[in-house]
């Protein structure tokens, strides 16, 4: 198994879904009791649970299951895992209890936008209701006096969406909040499938900003010490995104052809696009629905987004 240690009180286990490493994270907290931030999908719960053994972390000790939001890749195994884990309640935003009690619905979305990704993904199973604690700002999950970990609602990425701070450790669980770190290329790509909102995303950033943590810990994938700089080089990645989509949707280009251009425009990803494009998950997920985000969103608040991109043009 794959584990880490962070900081003093905080854990990565590289899930390694569908055999493929530093693709989703679990985040293990360890106070007097246990935090898990995210569970990843319902195929890689047995490697969560053998990472959850070799960190030592009894099972019947994990106190809460905080998840950023309810997509498959994030939070699909929570069901299977609660099975394993007797005393631990699932942290989630009002909008997304709905989806873990019943998950069917949630299934056959994952399906139609992921495909065969989402098979790899696997099943999500249902959460009995007594299990959940249903989120709001700033609500405590404290499990010593070293580990305190605090709800931040966080809108953008999905209308449900949540990071956690954890002070103690200056940890910022940002799930997709932040885009996608590639560690093995050191760089970012936006996490932005549709509906996304620009607008919402960016005041989301500034808000992240100002808790000032210091390491971000990404779910997909892993974590860094320069939390803040890699916050605001992502909001700058927005925005430079939003003005080549606006370009294009303007001279009416077709999505390919906006796609090659956000690609070649974006001195970050632009190397690493031809390698990026091997994983069948990025290919997916981030060189497509992240693209097709912006365009939506581009062509609906077309007059709009000037404003919003202003700052690299
Ligand atoms: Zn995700």
């Amino acid at each position: 198994m794959h584990t880490k240690q962070i900081s003093q009180n905080l854990f990565i286990v590289d899930l390694q879904t569908g055999g493929l490493q530093n693709l989703i994270a679990s985040y293990v907290l360890k106070g007097d009791k246990t935090i898990i931030v995210e569970t990843g999908p319902s195929s890689s719960i047995p490697n969560l649970l053998a990472g959850l053994e070799e960190l030592e972390v009894r099972l019947e000790d994990v106190a809460y299951v905080a998840l950023t939001h309810i997509h498959v890749d994030h939070g699909g195994g929570v069901g299977t895992l609660l099975k394993s884990l007797p005393n631990a309640k699932v942290v989630v935003h009002p909008k997304g209890a709905v989806h873990l009690k019943n998950p069917a619905k949630l299934w056959s979305a994952s399906l139609e936008v992921l495909g065969e990704v989402a098979e790899m993904f696997g099943k999500p199973e249902p959460v009995p209701e007594s299990r959940l604690v249903i989120a709001e700002e700033n609500l405590e999950l404290k499990v010593s006096n070293h580990v305190k970990m605090k709800v931040v609602e966080a809108p953008g990425h999905a209308s449900h969406n949540l990071c956690y701070y954890e002070k103690n450790n200056g940890a910022l669980f940002a799930g997709d909040s932040a885009g996608a770190y590639l560690p093995e290329f050191n760089t970012v790509f936006p996490t932005t499938p549709p509906p996304f909102h620009v607008d919402v995303a960016l005041t989301t950033l500034d808000k992240l900003v100002r808790l000032n943590p210091e390491i971000l810990c990404y779910s997909h994938f892993g974590f860094v010490f320069n939390a803040v700089e890699q916050l605001r080089d992502y909001q700058l990645q927005i925005r430079l995104w939003l003005s080549v989509a606006y370009e294009g949707v303007n001279k009416n280009q077709s999505l390919g052809e906006i796609k090659e251009a956000i690609f070649s425009r974006d001195p970050r990803i632009r190397s690493v696009v031809s390698q990026v494009r091997q994983n069948k998950v990025h290919q997916k997920t981030l060189l497509e629905n992240s693209v097709q985000g912006f365009v939506d969103f581009a062509r609906k608040n077309l007059a709009n987004c000037p404003k919003l991109f202003k700052t690299v043009l």
